[in-house]
This record gives C-alpha cells, sequence and structure tokens, in this order.
C-alpha cells in the first residue's frame, strides 16, 4: 500500500506545489478537490454549480467534494490529499473512509499568503504552479513543463483571496486543531524555499 499523505494549509501555502513533488516521489495520486472542482465547475447539483461558489471564494457544498473525494480515495494506492478537508463535517467524513499515514500542516503567515496568491500563475493545460516572483518560469507566461499558456485564476484576485483567508480561518483552522488535539498533526515552516519545505516533508513521510 503506498503512503497516504494529508496535506493542510491555508490557500497559498503551497499544497499544489508540494503535493505534486510528493505524489511523483512517492508514486501516490495527487487528489485534489480544488483541480476536481475547476475541472466541473458548470456540473448541475442540487445546491447549483460548483462555479457560483468559487468564484465568490465561498466552500462548495460538503456532499458535493465529500463524494469526489470519496471517489478518488476508492481508486488510489496511496495519495496526497490536497484541499480537503476545509471543515470539520468533512474531516468526520474523512476519517470514516481512510486511514492516514502523515498529516502535515505548511505553516505561512497571511501577508505572505496574500502575495503568492495574488501572484500566481497556473499552466492551462497541465495545472503546474509559478509565480511572477518567487517560481518565474523561463519564459514569461509560457510553462516549462508543457510549453503551455500560464494564466490567473479568477479567484486568485485580491478580494477573493481575502474572503478566500476569511472562510480558512473560520472553517479549516478548526480542522487543523482537531489533527493537532488528536496528536498526529506535524507544523512545518512553509515560508521556506520549496526545496526545504520538501525535504521537511519527506523526512516526516519517510518516518511514518
Ligand atoms: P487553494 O489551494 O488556493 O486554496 P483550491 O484550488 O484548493 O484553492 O480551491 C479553490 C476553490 O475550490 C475554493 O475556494 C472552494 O470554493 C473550492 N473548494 C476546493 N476544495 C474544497 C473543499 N474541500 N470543500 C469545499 N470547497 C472546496
Ligand atoms: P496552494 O495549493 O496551497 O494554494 P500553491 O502551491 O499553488 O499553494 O502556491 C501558491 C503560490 O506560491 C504559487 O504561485 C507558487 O508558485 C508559490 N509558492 C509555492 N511554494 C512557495 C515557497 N515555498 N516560497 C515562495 N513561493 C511559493
Ligand atoms: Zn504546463
Amino acid at each position: 500500500m503506498g503512503k497516504r499523505i494529508l496535506l493542510l494549509g491555508a490557500p497559498g501555502a503551497g499544497k499544489g506545489t508540494q503535493s505534486k513533488r510528493l505524489a511523483e516521489t512517492y508514486g501516490v495520486e495527487h487528489v485534489t478537490t480544488g483541480d476536481a472542482l475547476r475541472a466541473n465547475k458548470d456540473m448541475e447539483t442540487e445546491y447549483g454549480t460548483p462555479r457560483s461558489f468559487m468564484e465568490k471564494g465561498e466552500l462548495v457544498p460538503d456532499a458535493v467534494v465529500n463524494e469526489i473525494v470519496e471517489a478518488a480515495l476508492e481508486d488510489a494506492d496511496g495519495y496526497v490529499l490536497d484541499g480537503y478537508p476545509r471543515n470539520l463535517s468533512q474531516a468526520e467524513y474523512l476519517t470514516e473512509i481512510t486511514d492516514l499515514d502523515a498529516v502535515v500542516y505548511l505553516n505561512v503567515a497571511e501577508s505572505e499568503l496574500v502575495e503568492r496568491l495574488t501572484g500566481r500563475r497556473v499552466c492551462d493545460d497541465c495545472g503546474t504552479n509559478f509565480h511572477v516572483k518567487f517560481n518565474q518560469p523561463e519564459e514569461e507566461g509560457v510553462c516549462d513543463d508543457c510549453g503551455g499558456e500560464l494564466v490567473q485564476r479568477d479567484d486568485d484576485t485580491e478580494e477573493t483571496v481575502r474572503e478566500r483567508l476569511s472562510v480558512f480561518e473560520e472553517n479549516t483552522e478548526p480542522v487543523i486543531e482537531h489533527y493537532r488535539d488528536e496528536g498526529v498533526l506535524v507544523e512545518i515552516d512553509g515560508e521556506q524555499t520549496p526545496d526545504e519545505v520538501f525535504e521537511d516533508i519527506r523526512s516526516v513521510v519517510d518516518d511514518a
């Protein structure tokens, strides 16, 4: 069985960046609710489309994301889970459907998060993350990995970023406290370089 890794952190903490490397290194699935929802933005659900929540920076209803995660984990031999759970009810659901080998929290200060999110650029084709200052592509606007076009996400504007950070504080910080109280949370300094953060996560996962 492959490692089952849960990566927690605020929007912009570096979950996507690190998950990609972890999935390659450990040969596990990268399960990310954000990407799954973006790929199905206009799917009709009884609550409305994912888009209607995402463009405001609000959480998509639990029933929709729980179903996505359950299906993805069922098929995976090991995974790195990124962007879920985002509230205590999702955390309870996760406990019912799987066990975890490592729970890692990437800690980054709020001022740094705003700068990271508003400067983030993502590849339209393969989803790789870049940053206008911190992680520049070799050629402006072009993905290093696949040559695709780099774009700014609709929700990476300053106003929506502020809303997402307040949703994080209210809904997701209690999730971090929950895993901390259980004694399974390992906190990592997410303000180090991506390489240093990766090494810290690796040593946690290798011990798990
Ligand atoms: P980031 O990694 O920058 O926080 P994500 O790609 O994880 O952004 O999420 C983008 C949006 O997708 C969120 O603002 C939210 O609307 C929706 N979303 C993603 N994961 C979840 C989840 N587990 N529960 C509810 N909504 C989610
Ligand atoms: P998340 O998935 O948690 O929202 P991302 O991995 O997409 O976060 O990272 C957010 C932005 O910050 C991206 O533009 C990324 O290139 C950049 N970034 C990621 N890790 C670091 C780091 N350690 N230092 C500086 N910038 C980073
Ligand atoms: Zn690409």
